[in-house]
């Protein structure tokens, strides 16, 4: 018996990275800047890193009592700029996935532990 799948085909954009990963970044005006990420956004294939990819924006003063200023934002990267750094190796590495006690774990490539 053949089980059809009913698994949607996973589209290039799809990441394995989560908020809260320590990345490091290879790509654009921050390489080699390490930081963590604060958001991902799945649809958009990106990830917000803390610290990286920052922008100055002034601000026009609207009056008197409140001037001109610069602001910093922080902007989202896309997810193939950035490679994950392994908390255990300390290592950039790609992920993978193992099945461990029914359930499946992210892995270190490079490591072989659980993430
Ligand atoms: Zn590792």
């Amino acid at each position: 018996m053949k089980r059809s799948s009913k698994f949607k085909v996973q589209s290039s954009k799809f990441t394995k990275l989560r908020e809260g990963d320590e990345v490091k970044v290879v790509l654009r005006k921050d390489k080699g800047k390490t930081g963590k990420i604060e958001k991902v956004f799945p649809t958009d294939g990106k990830v917000l890193v803390s610290g990286v990819n920052q922008y100055k924006r002034h601000m026009k003063a609207r009056s008197q009592s409140q001037p001109s200023e610069i602001a910093t934002i922080t902007k989202p990267l896309p997810v193939a700029s950035v490679l994950l750094v392994c908390p255990k190796c300390h290592l950039t590495t790609r992920v993978g996935y193992a099945i461990e006690d029914n359930k499946k774990r992210r892995i270190c490539k490079k490591c072989q532990q659980v993430l």
